[in-house]
């Protein structure tokens, strides 16, 4: 079996320009992508979009927050429903790979209990900080499930041959990744939130919101040199580029 690669729609958001790109007025709405890998030696998603929580009582969910994100979610968009539209069972999924642990990454990851989750150990300890955890974007009972944690630091080859790899990408995060998939003739780069948009990347501009720019710079200039080298940028958040990739049940790769 070749490698496969799907990509599924797991809701939108409505947020402020801002906090998307710094110092830009409206709002934009924006794709909440989760992705399935099959490899031959096993099957694994990157992300698993918002949580039930979010979706059915997202006011409470976001606390004061619901002011200026809206969320729109439907009942058949979930990561559970997505794989059972693939006719793929939870249990079929080994592992989860988070790009980091904000509730429209690992807010799924409750759908999938028998899962291995891959999560850089800084954004794992930084998740469970108090000053992360006052923030209505890291909830620990979204993530804290008592899952088989693996904790992984800095770069990670998956399978052992080079196809499927986590990149650290912090700024954004303390520990955010992304991750490159290389099959034979391809890279696909899939960014998570490194890189929101693809004007991020032209144009170097940073969200409003971030933990550390200078780090959140350095990750977008690693990806640059990725691009440089050929891989295609997967963006994290960007409603146009979502346009142009194919949904699951159509392959990506
Ligand atoms: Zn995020």
């Amino acid at each position: 079996m070749d490698l496969q690669l799907y990509a599924m729609t797991c809701g939108w958001l409505t947020m402020p320009m801002q906090t998307i790109i710094g110092d830009e007025e409206g709002n934009i709405k924006i794709p909440i992508p989760a992705y399935l890998i099959r490899h031959p030696k096993g099957t694994v998603l990157f992300d698993t979009g918002m949580s039930l929580k979010a979706q059915q009582d997202p006011a409470g969910f976001l606390g004061d927050a619901s002011a200026f994100i809206q969320v729109h979610f439907a009942n058949d968009e979930d990561i559970k429903s997505r794989l059972q539209q693939l006719d793929i069972d939870v249990a079929d999924i080994d592992m989860v790979i988070n790009s980091h642990l904000h509730f429209d990454h690992a807010g799924g990851n409750a759908f999938i209990p028998d899962a291995r989750i891959l999560v850089q150990k800084n954004e794992w300890d930084a998740a469970h900080e108090p000053d992360f955890i006052e923030s209505f974007a890291y909830q620990p009972e979204e993530y804290d499930l008592g899952q088989d944690i693996v904790l992984i630091n800095g770069a990670h080859d998956l399978f052992g041959d080079g196809s499927v790899n986590l990149i650290p990408t912090p700024g954004h995060t303390p520990g955010h990744q992304s991750l490159l998939i290389k099959p034979k003739q391809r890279q696909i780069l899939l960014a998570g939130d490194a890189c929101y948009l693809r004007r991020t990347l032209e144009e170097m501009r940073l969200p409003a919101i971030v933990h550390d720019a200078d780090e959140m710079l350095k990750s977008l200039q690693a990806l640059k040199t990725l691009e440089a080298k050929g891989a295609e940028i997967f963006y994290g958040h960007d409603p146009e580029f979502w346009n142009t990739v194919p949904q699951a049940p159509a392959r990506i790769l």
